[in-house]
């Protein structure tokens, strides 16, 4: 598969999730490419550790876009939204991650899984 566009990833993705595979999202090359590329970018820094003064080691990269929400989107560093650009990947620290999706507080919930990223 050769993706070209976002529609093209939108409709590779939305085909994913619809046979409850989107696993296969984060083992592609093109995720994992993408992802090694934007590690490298903010130099493997946790952005909200940095944010709070403080490095940290990133072993995640965030989509804000949730991959589930907007499917056309995964593999997008950016989104517009009111005709401003945003960052759409953005490398975080374990605990930052799960902070973000709300899952600290409640420990009795299970462990965030690549799937629910
Ligand atoms: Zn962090
Ligand atoms: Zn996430």
């Amino acid at each position: 598969m050769n993706i070209k566009n976002h529609n093209e990833v939108g409709h590779w993705v939305q085909g994913l999730i619809e046979t409850d595979n989107l696993h296969a999202f984060y083992v592609s090359r093109y995720w994992l490419r993408l992802r090694a590329e934007v590690l490298l970018e903010f130099k493997n820094e946790c952005q909200h550790c940095k944010a709070r003064g403080f490095y940290k080691r990133a072993d995640t990269v965030h989509h804000v876009q949730y991959v589930r929400k907007y499917p056309r989107l995964a593999l997008s560093k950016v989104y517009i939204f009111g005709g401003k650009e945003y960052k759409n990947l953005i490398p975080l620290c374990h605990a930052c991650h799960e902070e973000v999706h709300g899952y600290r507080q409640k420990e009795k919930k299970k462990p965030l899984t690549e799937e629910r990223w």
